[in-house]
């Protein structure tokens, strides 16, 4: 590691290149508190061509490297290696072009997700995808995990709102991947793929147009089922609403005690419900919306922009706030069809009273993404143990129903162990082909979405030329 941190000192400035042992400790995990590594090496790229000679260095010595933006994520994807370099982006963030003809910004990977909308607010527009955590997350972040947010049902995850990315690629090599780029989708692929074909080092993404009305309702109902019922009936009727998101009676009780968000008293699930778009249709789907919501026994819209951020306090301090009313605990993530929310809610209730550890729950309702928080003491001996084994519950359940072991928070390290649960050798071997394509070496990110680390020579179809399909008589010789 000296030879290399000398090496890196020979293209970075001094105080880009972190090795005392007290500062590499503050990166020593993401948002997932408990999977920890102490970095070997950090750097502080400031331009895509250091970022490309850091990685062309990780090369020449056969030293692996992790990508970080602002280490929120929730699945320790940005988990670094003690063997290895860590290159965080937080000094590139510049927003480079803003581009309202074309409803385009061109961004570097350190802004904040936030930051995008925030340079476009004044002139009506928007950048759509918002993360809970988009006052702090990098948009290479973002990239990285394709994440998503509450209006994400009717606007799309980051897949749907970027145009093209410059990467450096594992090797070193500076490339642009584009949307408009005929052939394959590499910028498809790029996207959601956790650090692991590259790093993002310019992003452009697209604007939306800021809408013409919005109106944001806040359903109360005693129980979960009828909440549940109320998200059924509304999408029955055909309305798309920005937004429907839903927490039960735990989640308001930790919301209420971290922000008071005076959510109606004895709630035992709140919706809240977002409609936007011309005034006219807004105003048609709320008079719809009124009449699916009569069985909540309080209806609160709200009358501005103030009472609208009142209502969306307490569930965007949801995932933060339950550690009000726990010393520990696990965010999950998982998904299932919309339909099986009901069946899985009660499922994931019985689960929780068998192992004696409470669950709060936070969703994104119109998708059926679920974040279940499992809560424990980890002063207590085996509530740890115990917490693990309802949080793996949770996920079979997803898996069961025809959903996903992840939403949005991605695979990185933690979920990594629960994808043969998902998909079968021949899938995964299937998977590490693209991840051999853009990094046949295994040095970016390695250990994180797979199960086992394979180097790309173990991997069935790179070692014999023929994929495990083709031995089958499957498929066609690739
Ligand atoms: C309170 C809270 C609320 C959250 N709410 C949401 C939510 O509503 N929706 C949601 O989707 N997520 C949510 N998250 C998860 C998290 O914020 C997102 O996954 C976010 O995109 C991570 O961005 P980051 O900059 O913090 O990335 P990091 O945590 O630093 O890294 C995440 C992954 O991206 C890779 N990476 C980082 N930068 C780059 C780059 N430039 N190029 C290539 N790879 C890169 C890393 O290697 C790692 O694999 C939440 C997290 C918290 C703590």
């Amino acid at each position: 590691m000296e030879t290399l941190t000398a090496a890196l000192l020979s293209v970075l400035p001094r105080d880009s290149v972190i090795t005392d042992p007290v500062r590499l400790r503050t990166y020593e995990c993401d948002g997932l508190t408990y999977h920890r590594a102490t970095p070997g090496v950090v750097v502080l790229p400031a331009t895509a061509e250091q970022v490309a000679r850091v990685v062309r260095l990780c090369n020449d010595f056969g030293v692996p490297f992790v990508a970080r933006g602002a280490g929120t994520g929730l699945s320790g994807g940005a988990l670094p290696r003690e063997d290895g370099v860590l290159i965080v982006t937080s000094k590139m963030r510049a927003i480079l072009e803003i581009d309202l003809p074309n409803r385009r910004a061109v961004v570097e990977p350190g802004v904040t997700n936030l930051a995008i909308t925030e340079a476009v607010r004044e002139q009506g527009y928007y950048y759509a995808p918002d993360p809970s955590s988009q006052q702090v997350c990098s948009i290479g972040g973002n990239v990285a995990e394709n994440s998503g947010g509450a209006h994400c049902l009717k606007y799309g995850f980051t897949v749907n709102h970027v145009e093209a990315c410059e990467i450096v690629t594992p090797d070193g090599d500076l490339v642009t991947l584009d949307r408009m780029d005929p052939g394959y989708d590499l910028l498809g692929a790029f996207i959601g793929s956790e650090g692991t074909l590259g790093i993002a080092t310019k992003i452009t993404v697209r604007l939306s147009r800021a809408p013409e009305a919005v109106t944001t309702v806040l359903a109360a109902y005693e129980s979960i089922e009828q909440g549940g019922q109320a998200v059924s009936e509304i999408i029955g009727a055909g309305i798309v609403p920005a937004a429907i998101e839903m927490m039960d009676a735990l989640a308001i009780e930790a919301a209420e005690a971290a922000v008071a968000c005076s959510y109606p008293e004895g709630a035992g699930a709140v919706l809240i419900v977002e409609l936007d778009g011309p005034a006219a249709e807004v105003e048609r789907q709320f008079a719809r919306l009124r009449e699916i919501c009569a069985g909540a026994f309080e209806l609160r819209v709200a009358a501005d922009a103030a009472e609208r951020a009142a209502i969306w306090k307490g569930r965007k301090s949801a995932f933060a706030a339950v550690g009000r009313i726990s010393p520990a605990y696990i965010v999950q993530d998982g998904v299932v069809p919309r339909t099986a929310l009901p069946g899985v809610l009660a499922a994931i209730d019985r689960i929780s009273a068998e192992h004696g550890i409470r669950v709060a729950n936070v969703f994104h309702a119109g998708d059926g993404n679920l974040h279940p928080l499992v809560l424990f003491d980890d002063a207590e001996p085996g509530a740890g143990e115990r917490a693990e084994v309802v949080s793996g519950a949770i996920l079979d359940l997803c898996i069961e129903h025809g959903g996903s072991i992840t939403g949005e928070h991605g695979v990185g390290v933690d979920k990594a162990r629960y994808m043969p649960r998902m998909f079968s050798e021949t899938d995964l071997d299937t998977m590490q082909l693209v991840r051999c394509a853009f990094d046949p070496e295994g040095l970016a990110n390695p250990g994180k979405v797979f199960p086992t680390p394979r180097l790309c020579g173990e991997v069935p179809g790179v070692r014999k030329g023929v994929h495990p399909l083709v031995e089958s008589g499957k498929a066609e010789q690739f």
